[in-house]
C-alpha cells in the first residue's frame, strides 16, 4: 500500500462516517494527531476522528478503496516510532463503559482510558488489571499482552479478555471470542495491533480494590546496596506481591517534590494485595537495605494506582528501549551500576527493573502470543528526546543492551520495547511460532498490508501482490474458521 503524495479526495469518506474528517489543511488536524510522546510527530495523509464501529468500517473501506495504509491511535502513549501517510483513526471519541458488578465483567470503547475504569470498578469493589498509568489506552495496551501492577497474582491482561470486536482489512466487523473465531482470539493477545482495529473489549475484573502499595525513594549514592538487596528479596516474594527498582535522574522542576528535585534516586515501587501486616513485614528487607529519602508506602485504593510508580502524567518527549532479562546475576547487576550507579552522567532519566514471573509465567489456557512469560524481569529505559540529549540516547540504549546481554532473554516485550529501529526489530517482541502464526493471519485477512504502522510482522513475500479483492472473496477462512 501506498501513503499518497497528494491529500486524497476525503469528500467520500465524509458522506459515509459521523466522526470528523481533517487533512494537514485542517486547523483540527494537529490536536486530532498529536501523541503523548511528543517526540512523535505523526503525519497521516488524513485523520479521521471515529465515533463507532460502524464509523471504522467505513473508513477502513475508504482506505481500501483508495489503496491506502491505516492506522489507530487512542492516546499516543506507544507513539514510538512517527506514522507517516495513510490514515489515521483515531479512536478517542469512543468512550462506551459500563461494568456488570455480579459477573464482574467490563466492556470498554477503543478510546477509555485505564483511569475510566478503575474508577468505575472501585465504586463495585472491583479492580482492573491496569499498568503503571491509568492514563494509557485499555484495549492497545491489553493488545500488547498489558503488564499490569498486580500481573504476578493476576496474569497479563490479555489473560482475562472475554471479547474482542474487531474491524479487519475488508471492513467486516467480527466478534472475536475463544469459541468464535480461536486463531484470532489466540493472537490479539499480546499480537498488538497487525490484524485490525478493535472496536470494543470485554473483560474481567477482579474483586479488592485496597492494596498495600507505594515507593521507596533512596539517594542515588547507596544504589549499589539497594540493587543487591532487590535482586536478593525478589526471590522471596509472593505473587501477591509486585516490585521494581527505577534508577531516576529526575529534572530539576517544580512538579517533583522538593526533597527528590534535581536528584539522582533509586525508587522502590512495591504493590501487595492482601493484609497490611503482611505487605509490611515483607517489604521490611528493603528499608533495611540502606536509607531512604522518603517513604510513599501504605494503604492505598485502586484509584490511588498511580502514585505508586509516579509515571509522567502529561505528555513528553522521549525515546524508549525495553528488554527482557532472564536474572538479575552479579553480571547484571554490575552492568547497570555501571551505566547507571552513582558519579554516572547518564541522559537515561529512568532505568527500571521489573519483577515479572508468578502467574505472569502462565498463560490463563495456555494459548495467547504474549512474549514475556517465560523471562524473570523486564528491563526497561527512557530519557528525554530533546538536543543535544536525544542523539545520544540511542547509543546508550545499544551499550546498555550489549553489556545485557549474558542476562537477557533476546527477546522484548511489544507494550515495553520503545522505538524499532529495524524490520527484525519490529518483529522481536514474539517467537518464531506466534510471528508465523501472526504472519499466516496477516496474509489470509491483510495480504494489502494495510495495517503496517507499529509492531507489526512482515508478510510473507509471496502474498504482498495478493489483492484485497481476493481475501474478500475468500473471506479469510482459513484464519477465521481454524
Ligand atoms: C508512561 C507509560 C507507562 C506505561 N506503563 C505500562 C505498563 O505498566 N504495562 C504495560 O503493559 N504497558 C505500559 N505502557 C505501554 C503502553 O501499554 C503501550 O504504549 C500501549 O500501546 C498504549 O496504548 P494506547 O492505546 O494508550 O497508545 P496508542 O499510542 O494510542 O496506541 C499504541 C498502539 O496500540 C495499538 N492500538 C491501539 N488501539 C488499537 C485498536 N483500537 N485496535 C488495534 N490496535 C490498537 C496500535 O498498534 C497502536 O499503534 C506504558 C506507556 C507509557 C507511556
Amino acid at each position: 500500500m501506498q501513503s499518497h503524495a497528494s491529500t486524497p479526495d476525503v469528500s467520500q469518506l465524509q458522506l459515509s462516517v459521523r466522526g470528523p474528517v481533517f487533512t494537514p489543511a485542517d486547523p483540527g488536524f494537529a490536536a486530532e494527531v498529536a501523541a503523548f510522546n511528543l517526540s512523535t510527530q505523526h503525519q497521516p495523509d488524513v485523520a479521521f476522528g471515529a465515533l463507532d464501529a460502524e464509523d471504522v468500517s467505513a473508513a477502513v473501506n475508504w482506505a481500501a478503496e483508495h489503496r491506502m495504509p491505516v492506522s489507530v491511535q487512542s492516546t499516543g502513549h506507544g507513539a514510538t516510532n512517527a506514522i507517516e501517510g495513510g490514515l489515521l483513526i483515531s479512536t478517542r471519541r469512543m468512550l462506551e463503559l459500563s461494568i456488570d458488578p455480579l459477573e464482574r465483567i467490563a466492556r470498554v470503547g477503543a478510546g477509555v482510558r485505564w483511569k475510566a475504569v478503575v474508577e468505575l470498578a472501585s465504586t463495585f469493589g472491583l479492580m482492573g488489571l491496569c499498568g503503571s498509568t491509568t492514563d494509557v489506552g485499555v484495549v492497545g495496551y491489553t493488545l500488547g499482552g498489558g503488564l499490569p501492577i498486580m500481573g504476578r497474582k493476576y496474569g497479563f491482561a490479555s489473560d482475562h479478555v472475554i471479547a474482542f470486536e474487531l474491524v479487519t482489512a475488508d471492513g467486516t466487523h467480527r466478534r472475536v471470542t475463544k469459541d468464535e473465531n480461536p486463531e484470532l482470539f489466540y493472537l490479539l493477545r499480546g499480537g498488538k495491533g497487525n490484524l485490525g482495529i478493535v472496536t470494543a473489549m470485554e473483560f474481567h475484573l477482579f474483586p479488592g480494590s485496597d492494596l498495600f502499595a507505594g515507593g521507596l525513594y533512596f539517594d542515588g549514592e547507596h544504589a549499589p546496596a539497594v540493587l543487591q538487596q532487590f535482586s536478593e528479596w525478589v526471590p522471596s516474594l509472593p505473587q501477591e506481591a509486585s516490585a521494581s527498582l527505577a534508577f531516576l535522574r529526575l529534572p530539576d522542576m517544580e512538579m517533583i517534590p522538593e526533597p527528590l528535585r534535581g536528584k539522582f534516586v533509586v525508587h522502590l515501587r512495591y504493590a501487595y494485595q492482601g493484609d497490611a501486616a503482611e505487605a509490611t513485614k515483607l517489604l521490611e528487607p528493603m528499608r533495611q537495605s540502606a536509607p531512604f529519602m522518603m517513604d510513599g508506602t501504605g494503604p492505598l485504593d485502586s484509584t490511588q494506582m498511580d502514585s505508586i510508580h509516579q509515571d509522567p502524567d502529561q505528555p513528553v518527549p522521549v525515546r524508549e528501549r525495553g528488554f527482557l532479562l532472564d536474572r538479575l546475576d552479579n553480571g547484571a547487576k554490575s552492568a547497570i551500576l555501571r551505566h547507571f550507579g552513582p558519579g554516572v552522567q547518564s541522559p537515561v532519566l529512568m532505568a527500571e527493573v521489573r519483577l515479572l514471573g508468578g502467574a505472569l509465567a502462565k498463560s490463563a489456557d495456555g494459548e495467547d502470543s504474549v512474549g514475556a512469560r517465560d523471562a524473570a524481569f523486564s528491563f526497561f529505559m527512557a530519557g528525554m528526546a530533546v538536543p543535544p540529549v536525544a542523539e545520544l540516547l540511542p547509543v546508550v540504549f545499544d551499550a546498555v543492551r550489549d553489556d545485557l546481554r549474558d542476562a537477557s532473554s533476546g527477546g522484548t516485550f511489544v507494550n515495553l520495547h520503545g522505538h524499532f529501529v529495524d524490520a527484525e526489530d519490529r518483529e522481536r517482541p514474539w517467537g518464531p511460532t506466534v510471528r508465523e502464526r501472526l504472519r499466516k493471519a496477516k496474509a489470509e485477512l491483510d495480504p494489502q498490508n494495510m495495517f503496517s504502522f507499529g509492531h507489526v510482522v512482515g508478510l510473507p513475500v509471496i502474498d504482498q501482490t495478493v489483492l484485497l479483492e481476493d481475501i474478500v472473496t475468500a473471506g479469510g477462512d482459513a484464519v477465521l474458521n481454524s
